[in-house]
């Protein structure tokens, strides 16, 4: 029988650090000895950067645009510790549909079975998640990956992306879509970031994967081209993409979000934002309070 394939969708506003989160997710992931395909799904094809000391890949789309035929091998290309990297790509600028190249990219692959024959453990899909339409809401819609999570910031904007993914999922959890594992807290440090996310999660009812403080040794590892688990593998923050692997490894059940209607979001933005404006003015001194 054919082991089981773990295959996860991450997903998320662009900037807010999925491609660096990914990377040093499957670099963490292969150390503890498995096969891993990292697949960039993101116009922007930089998802596999630093697994590749910084070096950019062709893309499937590219590749697709030289020629009829492509042989999946041609567009999957080696990475740090054996991982495989892929970047979907994205149209030519201003015309098509920016999801074609996961569509194409998945249906390839499926036609050649080669997931099985490189006997994968864990696929994870890196996705632009601004908006979960068209091809961006393929990994989800299709159920190809079973598990989705959104890395987010306590920012606003990042927020709002998530809720939008949430409302996603929902859409087509009742028709074999992927569920929500939870949310990968990015970039915390800034003073509230973390009781603003756990609020988020409580609301919508979802869970915090793990927190991931903003550091200056990802800017250093980025700079060389590399993950800081290759570049700083002793470091605090490649200890803690590792505690992410390991969570991942052993999560299995995911579930529905409950979304927050616009309006709702708005004002519980607008709560927090009063509430951090009275700390700041000094009029409230209690720490953490979720409201
Ligand atoms: P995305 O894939 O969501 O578009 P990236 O992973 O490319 O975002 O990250 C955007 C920028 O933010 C990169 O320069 C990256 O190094 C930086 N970054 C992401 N996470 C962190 C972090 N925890 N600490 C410091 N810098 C970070
Ligand atoms: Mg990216």
């Amino acid at each position: 029988m054919a082991k089981a394939i773990k295959q996860i969708a991450i997903y998320g506003k662009g900037g807010i650090g999925k491609s660096t989160t990914t990377s040093n997710l499957s670099a963490a992931l292969s150390e503890l000895g498995l096969k891993v395909m990292q697949f960039g799904c993101d116009p922007k094809s930089d998802s596999t950067n630093t697994l590749r000391g910084g070096k950019y890949i062709p893309t499937v789309l590219d590749t697709l645009r030289e020629k009829t035929v492509v042989k999946a091998h041609e567009v999957i290309f080696p990475g740090f510790n054996g991982i495989y990297c892929v970047e979907a790509g994205g149209p030519a600028p201003g015309v098509g549909c920016a999801g074609r190249g996961i569509i194409t990219a998945v249906e390839l692959f499926k036609h050649q079975k080669i997931f099985e024959e490189l006997e994968l453990d864990v696929v994870i899909y890196d996705v632009l998640g601004d908006v979960v339409c068209g091809g961006f809401a393929v990994p989800i819609r299709e159920g190809i990956a079973e598990h989705v999570f959104t890395v987010s910031s306590s920012d606003f904007m990042s927020i709002y992306a998530s809720n939008n993914l949430f409302k996603g999922i929902s859409k087509y959890s009742n028709s074999g879509g992927a569920l929500l594992g939870g949310v990968i807290a990015n970039s915390m440090g800034t003073p509230y970031s973390r009781e603003i996310i756990d609020d988020f999660v409580a609301k919508t009812h979802t869970q915090v994967m793990e927190y991931i403080p903003r550091s200056i040794t990802v800017t250093q590892s980025e700079l060389q081209g590399k993950t800081t688990i290759e570049a700083a593998p002793l470091s605090l923050q490649a200890g803690i993409y590792r505690s992410l692997a390991a969570k991942i490894v052993e999560h299995s059940v995911s579930k529905t979000p409950t979304p927050m209607e616009v309006t709702e979001l708005r004002e519980w933005a607008g709560r927090w934002g009063d509430y951090l404006l009275e700390v700041e003015q000094g009029k409230v001194t209690s720490q953490g309070a979720a409201i």
